[in-house]
């Protein structure tokens, strides 16, 4: 299987570049942020629950994150492999992750960070605001918040999987069309054996 994370801050192109890979790849694309959205969007429980924490541009709480993952891959039996978008952001998340793929048989093939800076990521999720209906995107602090919730609870998750040699660092700046082929070069060279 190819086990990818797309990782990197709220607005760096995560969502974009997962929808092509899919299809490129043949892999199964799961963002938890759109799930929740979709939670949100049928009025459920989960949805309830997480749009506090969304709407204050906080983290949803391991423990919850953690179990609707493990039913989303549990969804997909049959799967080549995933890309997990927004997935892990703590290295609790991380370390449940692993742990679920190594009782499947399986591991994570690749971290793939994609690098922006952060007036470029303002920039972007502002704008994005205008279109989406995302209401966290409309306010410039909650933005703010994003970033810093990312830089300080979800950056360690680099660190977790770099010790075991799975960091790839990627430019996040360029044409859309740019950025994935500089991510399927990435991730062609994971799958030719050295
Ligand atoms: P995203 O669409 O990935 O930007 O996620 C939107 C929001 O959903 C985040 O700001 C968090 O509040 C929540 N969220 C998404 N994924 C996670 C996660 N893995 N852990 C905790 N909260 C998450």
């Amino acid at each position: 299987m190819l086990n990818i994370i797309l990782f990197g801050p709220p607005g760096a192109g995560k969502g974009t570049q997962a929808s092509l890979l899919i299809t490129k790849y043949n892999l199964v694309h799961i963002s938890t942020g759109d799930i929740f959205r979709a939670n949100i969007k049928g009025a459920t429980e989960l949805g309830t629950l997480a749009k506090s924490f969304i709407d204050a541009g906080q983290l949803v709480p391991d423990e919850v994150t953690i179990k609707m993952l493990e039913s989303e891959v549990k969804k997909n039996p049959n799967a080549e492999g995933f890309i997990f978008d927004g997935f892990p952001r703590t290295v609790a998340q991380s370390e449940a992750l692993d742990a679920m793929l190594t009782k499947m048989g399986e591991s994570i093939t690749v971290l793939l960070s994609l690098n922006v800076d952060r007036d470029e990521l303002i920039k972007r999720l502002l704008g994005r605001g205008e279109s989406s209906g995302r209401s966290d995107d409309k306010d410039e602090n909650i933005i703010k918040k994003r970033i810093d919730v990312y830089t300080n609870e979800t950056t360690p998750v680099m660190n977790y999987y770099s010790k075991q040699n799975k960091h790839v660092a990627i430019n996040g700046i360029g044409e859309v069309e740019e950025i994935t082929s500089r991510l399927s070069n990435a991730i062609d060279n994971c799958k030719t054996p050295l």
